[in-house]
């Protein structure tokens, strides 16, 4: 075969290297992303063997990165960014203010120039959104207060990017137009000083440009194509729609308005997560983002040359140190004076003390412009890639520090003062919010004789209530963030996660239990809880649904006694409507 196809050889190395490597550090009990990171390395230029295609790998990683600030959006209002301004907009300017100086004193220790500095500086202070946001949906906290204002401090993070970008080639006095053309060298500078206000002015006007259209047409454009294209009542062309609006809005707000990508999907996301319906449908168009995330990763292991750890070991551990401990130290101490909780300020300080593709970009713009030396660059990427390699290291150690530094007494008041100051008084205080967000972490259960039910929706709802009102003790297992803190704020026992990983299953003490009932639609997830359910406790009755008669064939084998099939109770129940009672029952 001659054919010539660098992208279907870059996504299908790319994806299937990440998947042997991931499912290798799975089994090493460390995150998959550290195989995908090393997939990347072994595909890149710095190793032998097969090189894919830088550039198409990196197109393909910017997929990744729109669609899940998309999903983001998805997720957000204009109520819930505006909520957290107060703490994300000084936090985040603060922060890389910090982070920038501690950049800028180690280039000049490393003898650069002080524009390198800052160039350097500025690329270590912003975090990547992918880290980020994977971070925070592993942990399930996006929907919380801490996730909130984490992805809100990333958002003016984001923003703080499309200024730097602007400014940095002024700054360096080194762009100007000619011809038409733009060219770079130090001999065109006509006024830097004016050029940078001009260009600051000018962004800052593009990017309430864009905000504006997406409030003003984008809120009724959208919604009204997505209601026109509902009634053709194809349910393809109307996630086909969903996805072109995505990235449609994604790339114009990047070309017409020079806005990130990230940011226009973002926009297009909380745009469309104002109709109901959108939403359901959007939700349906999401896997490809996780497919998109790992070729990020990949894409940032191909630029990385391990001999960079060799030849400059001091330097790269002097940039590890300003990005896993100056800027979390920095946004930790932010956090704190703003009287939120120790957890929030734990959990944001360890969700930025990483940095991704901002710094890339940042480095790629220095380098070229001849502000930033190459070895600015190797030095950026080996921070880039320890940092994310030891991100969830981070997240592990914070869980440990957590319940010490609550002990300290300077930290005792915090939390308790915001509400204080706050104009809601029925609103829960941070450090109520906080315990609420902890209920919902896997903590084993001590019931027994008691009934587990797994899914909390449309039918595992009824079930629990019923057999609350029973007095049957319960415990339910729920995989969605906001469920399974409704339950225990209503004093049921919940343990917050998906039934069919090992450890949530583990902590529903199964062995003691009388009866489980599998309440969720996915069968495949369903066949590995009733088989582990099975495996803990022979005498245990299982209950399944199911939605076809292969699922209930596929249940029952897995160890499940009763199998409800839903579509033939609905059946039932239309008969019972409209034929006389004794015909009804013979179904
Ligand atoms: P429904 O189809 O409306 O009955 O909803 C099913 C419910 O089960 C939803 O609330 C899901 O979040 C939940 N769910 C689905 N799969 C799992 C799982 N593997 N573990 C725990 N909860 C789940």
């Amino acid at each position: 075969m001659n054919h010539d196809i660098p992208l279907i050889l870059t996504i299908v190395v790319g994806l299937g290297l990440a998947f042997v490597l991931g499912t290798i550090a799975h089994r090493l009990k460390a995150p998959p992303l550290v195989g995908y990171l090393i997939a990347g390395v072994l595909i890149g230029p710095h190793t032998p063997g097969f090189v894919a295609d830088q550039d198409l790998a990196n197109q393909l990683a910017e997929l990744g990165v729109i669609l899940l600030m998309f999903g983001v959006g998805l997720h957000f209002s204009l109520k819930d960014l505006l909520s957290v301004k107060g703490i994300a907009i000084p936090g985040a300017v603060v922060q890389m203010a910090i982070a920038t100086a501690l950049g800028l004193g180690l280039a000049l220790w490393l003898g650069w120039s002080v524009e390198a500095g800052f160039v350097f500086g500025l690329a270590l202070s912003v975090a990547s959104t992918v880290v980020l946001l994977k971070a925070l949906q592993e942990r399930r906290i996006v929907d919380t207060e801490r996730g909130r204002i984490a992805v809100g401090w990333l958002i003016v993070e984001d923003l703080a990017m499309v200024l730097a970008l602007v400014i940095i080639p002024a700054i360096g006095g080194v762009i100007a137009t000619h011809g038409g053309e733009e060219v770079i060298g130090d001999a065109l500078v006509a006024e830097p000083g004016q050029s940078v206000w001009v260009a600051l002015g000018l962004t800052a006007l593009k990017v309430a440009g864009f905000v504006a259209f997406m409030l003003i047409v984008g809120r009724r454009v959208i919604p009204w194509i997505l209601h026109y294209i509902a009634h053709t009542g194809s349910r393809e062309l109307f996630r086909l729609a969903v996805l072109a609006i995505a990235l449609g809005v994604a790339l114009g707000a990047a070309q017409l308005f020079d806005v990130s990508l990230a940011l226009g999907a973002f926009f297009a996301g909380m745009i469309l997560a104002e109709s109901a319906l959108a939403h359901r449908a959007a939700e349906e168009s999401l896997p490809l983002r996780d497919a998109f995330a790992v070729l990020f990763f990949v894409s940032v292991g191909m630029l990385f040359d391990p001999s960079t750890l060799i030849e400059n070991p001091l330097p790269v551990l002097g940039v590890l140190f300003i990005i896993l401990f100056g800027k979390s130290l920095a946004a930790f101490a932010i956090v704190v004076l703003f009287r939120y909780p120790v957890g929030t300020a734990l959990v944001i300080s360890a969700s930025l003390a990483q940095i991704g593709e901002f710094s890339f970009i940042l480095a790629e713009l220095g380098v070229g412009l001849g502000m930033l030396p190459e070895e600015g660059r190797d030095l950026i990427l080996a921070g880039a890639i320890l940092s994310i390699v030891l991100n969830p290291l981070v997240f592990w150690g914070v869980d440990r520090l957590k319940p010490r530094l609550e002990r300290q007494r300077i930290f005792a008041g915090a939390g308790g003062a915001q509400a204080e100051t706050g104009q809601l008084p029925p609103q829960p205080t941070p450090a109520e919010r906080e315990k609420a967000d902890d209920a919902a972490i896997v903590r084993a259960s001590t019931m027994t004789g008691h009934t587990v039910l797994v899914g909390h929706g449309r039918v595992g709802s009824i079930v629990g209530d019923a057999l609350r009102k029973a007095q049957v003790p319960l415990l339910v297992i729920e995989d969605v963030d906001r469920v399974a803190t409704d339950l225990h704020n209503h004093g049921v026992e919940v343990l917050h996660g998906n039934a069919a990983a090992p450890a949530v299953i583990k902590a529903a003490n199964l062995g003691a239990a009388h009866r489980l009932i599998v309440a969720i639609p996915n069968a495949f997830e369903a066949s590995t809880i009733v088989q582990a359910g099975r495996a803990a406790n022979h005498g245990l009755s299982i209950v399944a649904r199911a939605h076809s008669d292969a699922e209930v064939e596929h249940l029952r084998s897995h160890g499940a006694d009763i199998v409800i099939m839903a579509e033939r109770e609905v059946a039932k129940g239309i008969l019972a409507e409209v034929l006389p009672a004794p015909a009804a029952r013979e179904v």
